[in-house]
Formats: C-alpha cells, structure tokens, sequence
C-alpha cells in the first residue's frame, strides 16, 4: 500500500529531502510539502541584497512547480502537529502521514528589536530590503552589525555581512567616514569551527579596520537613542544597525513533545530520528550535541545532507531494502570577503574531541564557487 511522507517546511532542508524522496520512491506513495509562504528564497543571497547586487525577485522562487515535479505543495501554516493520530493539521483540514520530517527551521524572535528608521533585521527579506535602501544612503557615522544572541543561523553570516560592506563602501568612496563594529556574544567568529579559523577570521577582520567586539551579551536594544544596552552596564551607540534577532524553534515541537531541554528538537547525530518512531527532524530546528559539548552550528550545508540522508532512509524501509545511510558530520561554507573574493571552509564537525574544519586561501574561485552554488540551487530544486 501507498505511504505518505509529510514534509513540514520548504526552506533548505526540506526541498532536498522532498525531490530525494521522490528520486527514490515510485508514484505509488505520496509525498507532501507544506510551507507558509509561497517562495522558496535563497538565504545566502540576502548578503548580496542588502548591498544591492541582488533583488528580492531574483533571490526566491514559487514552490509552485514542486506540483509538477510528482511533489505535492500545501501552501499554509501548520497549526498542529498531532503525532497520536499521525496528523498535521493546515488550512483547516487534517493531513494524514504515515512518516514525517519536520524542517520548519528557526524563528526570529523580533519583540526585543524596535521597529525604526536605523534598526535592520538583515536576516529576513524585508528586513534586508529595507536595509539595502538604509544602506546606499548612508554617508558617515557608525554601523554596528549585531548578534543579539546564540544560536543563530548561519555562524558566517553576520561576519559576511561586515566584510561585504566594507568593501561595497570603499566602493563609494565613504568607508574612510564610516565606522564599522561586529558586536557577538561570541569569543571568536564561528567559534564551533575552532580557534584557528576563529583567528583567521578576526586578523582578516583587522587587516580591514572592521571592529570585532566579542563576549558582550545583549540586554536591550534603545532606538531613540540609537544605543545597544549590554550586559556588564557596556553602552555602545550605532547610527545604522544591522541585527541578527534570537532565533527560537517554533512552538509546534514543543506542544507536540518533539523538543528537548532547550526547545529545539534533539535527534540521533547520524540517522536524524526523532524519539518517535517514523518522525524525523533536520536542519536548523534540531539540537545536536557535538563530542567537544557544543551543538553543531545552524547552517544549509548540514540541513541539505541530513535531508538526503533522511530520504534515502525512509525510502529504503518503505522499499523494503536494507540499505541506509548516516549523516557524518561534515560540511563546508563559502565565506565572503568582498574584492571578488571569499574563502571557503570544510571539515568535519563530528570529530573527537574537536571538530577538523579547515580554510583554505581566500581566492576569487571560491566566489566564483558561491555565484555558480546560487544558480545551481535554484536550477537543481525548481
Ligand atoms: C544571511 C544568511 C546567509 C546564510 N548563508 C549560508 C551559507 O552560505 N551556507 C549555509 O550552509 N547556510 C547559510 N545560511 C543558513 C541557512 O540558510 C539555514 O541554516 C538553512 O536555511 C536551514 O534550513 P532548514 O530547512 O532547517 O530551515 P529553513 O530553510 O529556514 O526552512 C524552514 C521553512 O519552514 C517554514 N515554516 C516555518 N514554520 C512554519 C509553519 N508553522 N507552517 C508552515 N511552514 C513553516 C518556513 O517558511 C521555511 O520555509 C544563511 C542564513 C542567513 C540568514
């Protein structure tokens, strides 16, 4: 008899794991997708937005066409995930599955950011629109870019971010009047890749006159008066601020007994299960402990491989094969310096007792590498 696998969540994730399902499972069983929003956008392109090489139209695309491809999409946010009866409930009506991955990423929470002309979430398509148009018209005075707090998606991102306005002011002819401050929580930039990497990216930081201001925790944040408030009494003032909000996991896997201590969903490292029989979890929703104690960072690369992962397992029980596969750990990110330039990082996170995460020269192919990745995703999944 036919199966049907619900797929909650169409971001990175969850559109990897919905065409690898359907590569390896005939027509016979069913497979679903259900997303609030209608695009599917491209996160790693909002750093290319917010300095105007990219437009919103160009970054995200319908989910749309996933209809012709053999994958059914539900538009509509799911209100309830009710795992004693193997339902999930949307629009209204009642979805029946008989196996479930839940790849419904992280929320921001944006209470603690106010709403103001100099205040930008950078981490969210409108957010990043507005601050591209914030950004092309600032001439002189401070820009802070902001981690409020851990974890956050994507450890390179706000990193990224400084170093592409760097260059993109240079660019103008007014980074000479414009200071340029990264304010983390953090010891180091990306510190679960390793104190190497960490001090590469800080010298890099240097080398550039971008201020990195590390272990300073976020209490508030003042718009009027355009201050941030840190813990320890600090006060550091911005006239344009990028922020990265807390992220938190939706309320979802909470009410259905899916999360653990801290909210997100704790899995097994390499199969991605969930406590619950036929229950599966990816990507940034998921908590999992690396052996040096910290969590893997939340990033696409690690959703995209979890996501085949899970595919190929499922399919392979439904097909009554014993073949199987595991997630190991492993992942590599472009970073963007500006320039034409970018970095890239690969290692393996699963290491003990330290993940083994290398960079290699920062060179104009790895940029090259990260516009071609762009085309690519969109190319490969719509
Ligand atoms: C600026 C930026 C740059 C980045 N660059 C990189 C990079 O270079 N490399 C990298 O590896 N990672 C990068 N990332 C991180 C990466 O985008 C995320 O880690 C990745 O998207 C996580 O995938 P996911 O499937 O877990 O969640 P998501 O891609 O966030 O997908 C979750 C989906 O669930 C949907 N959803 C949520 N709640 C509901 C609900 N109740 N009902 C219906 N649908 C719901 C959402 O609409 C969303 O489409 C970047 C992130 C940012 C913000």
């Amino acid at each position: 008899m036919g199966k049907t696998i619900i797929i909650l969540g169409a971001g990175t994730g969850g559109i990897v794991c919905a065409h690898e399902l359907r590569k390896h499972l005939n027509q016979e069983h069913k497979i679903i997708i259900i997303d609030k929003n209608e695009y599917h956008f491209f996160y790693p392109s909002l750093l290319w937005l917010i300095c105007g090489w990219r437009t919103p139209e160009q970054i995200q695309t319908s989910l749309e066409p996933l209809n012709k491809k053999g994958i059914e999409f539900v538009q509509g946010e799911v209100v309830k995930i009710d795992r004693s009866n193997h339902l999930i409930e949307v629009n209204g009506k009642h979805l029946n599955y008989d196996y479930l991955v839940v790849s419904l990423g992280a929320e921001l929470n944006k209470t603690s950011i106010p709403k103001t002309e100099t205040i930008f979430n950078f981490y969210c398509l409108a957010g990043a629109k507005q601050a591209r148009a914030a950004i092309a018209n600032f001439k002189k005075g401070k820009i802070a870019v902001l981690i409020s707090a851990l974890p956050f998606r994507c450890p390179a991102a706000p990193y990224e971010a400084a170093l592409l306005l760097d260059y993109f002011l240079a660019g103008k002819n007014t980074r000479k009047d414009i200071d340029l401050q990264i304010f983390t929580p953090e010891n180091l930039p990306m510190p679960t890749a390793g104190p190497v990497l960490g001090r590469s990216l800080k010298q890099i930081l240097e080398k550039r006159k971008i201020g990195f201001n590390p272990n300073l925790k976020m209490r508030s944040l003042d718009g009027s008066l355009r201050e941030i408030r840190f813990e320890a009494e600090r006060v550091e003032s911005f006239d344009l601020l990028l922020v990265v909000p807390p992220h938190q996991p939706s309320p979802l896997v909470n009410q259905a007994g899916l999360a653990g201590e801290t909210g997100w969903v704790p899995v097994d490292p390499k199969t991605l299960k969930t406590k619950y029989e036929k229950i599966y979890a990816l990507g940034d929703i998921t908590a999992i402990k690396l052996p040096n104690g910290k969590m893997l960072p939340k990033a696409g690369v690690f959703a995209h491989y979890q996501a085949e992962v899970i595919a190929y397992n499922i399919a392979h029980e439904i097909n009554d094969s014993p073949m199987r596969k595991e997630f190991n750990g492993r992942g590599s990110c472009f970073l963007e310096l500006g320039y034409g330039r970018a970095g890239f990082a690969k290692g393996n996170f699963y290491a003990s007792p330290e993940p083994l995460v290398k960079l290699y020269q920062p060179g104009k192919i790895w940029h090259w590498g990260k516009l071609f990745f762009e085309r690519w995703w969109f190319w490969k999944w719509f």
